[in-house]
């Protein structure tokens, strides 16, 4: 178990060098501990060893974790969302990475006025048109921007992506890239700089180039918790 502070310690480590390399401060970047498959010991030692902000991409695998490691870490949400069970995630999610369709925009709009909580969301993008991979198409962000403009109960904070894994991680650099290119299309449009503070991007596999291209986000678990075994 000792392994996991080990990763953690290494992990911050490739952080850190990766945000220098592009000019950039190390604590601009969010590092997210994935636990998806992870026991609650092994994210406990994560936590021990300064892990602040941990992410599900199952609801119902996230919420006992939940209730053995309580709010003192920041839950994100991940995975692909249904609708249905958003009302359960009300309780403990801080961000939800994966707003990817009118929908889902919708009920949260709706659970979020019902619980009196408004949601911080990134809405997921799709860049390389993988069929198996949710997400908007990049042009069909703004005007989907459009419609959830007037949403009390959303905050857009940001854009996520999810890279096709590749041996060489320098092969994912134009994914993170468009992202960040896009983000930045978006801000000299006029869109408000808070709907686009977060790049939500890179994970264990090419974490550092998502880094140096922008993510302040990244999320990592095969990394940390090793891999998972499915
Ligand atoms: C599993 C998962 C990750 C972490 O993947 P690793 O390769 O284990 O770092 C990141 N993002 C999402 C959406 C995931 O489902």
């Amino acid at each position: 178990m000792r392994e996991i502070a080990a990763r953690v310690r290494a992990v911050r480590e490739r952080l850190a060098r990766a945000a220098l390399r592009a000019g950039r401060r190390p604590e601009e970047v969010k590092l997210i501990a994935v636990t998806k498959n992870v026991p609650v010991e092994a994210i406990r030692e994560a936590v021990d060893a300064g892990i602040a902000a941990v992410g599900e991409n199952r609801v119902q695998e996230a919420q006992p974790k939940v209730a053995a490691l309580g709010r003192d870490v920041e839950w994100h949400f991940i995975g692909h969302l249904q609708t249905n069970k958003v009302k359960y995630l009300a309780a403990w999610a801080s961000y939800i990475h994966s707003l990817d369709r009118l929908r889902l925009a919708q009920e949260l709009e709706k659970q979020g006025a019902r619980a009196g909580r408004k949601w911080r969301v990134l809405v997921q993008v799709n860049l390389t048109g993988e069929e198996s991979k949710y997400g908007l198409a990049p042009e069909q962000l703004r005007p989907f921007l459009e419609k959830i403009g007037d949403s009390a109960w959303l905050e857009v904070v940001g854009l996520m992506t999810i890279a096709p894994f590749t041996a060489d991680p320098e092969e994912t650099r134009p994914v993170f890239r468009q992202l960040r290119e896009l983000a930045e299309a978006l801000r000299r449009e006029g869109w408000p700089q808070t709907m686009l503070e977060h790049l939500s991007m890179g994970m264990s596999n090419d974490f550092e180039v998502a880094v140096e291209e922008g993510a302040t986000m990244i999320r990592v678990g095969t990394a940390i918790f090793g891999p998972r075994g499915r």
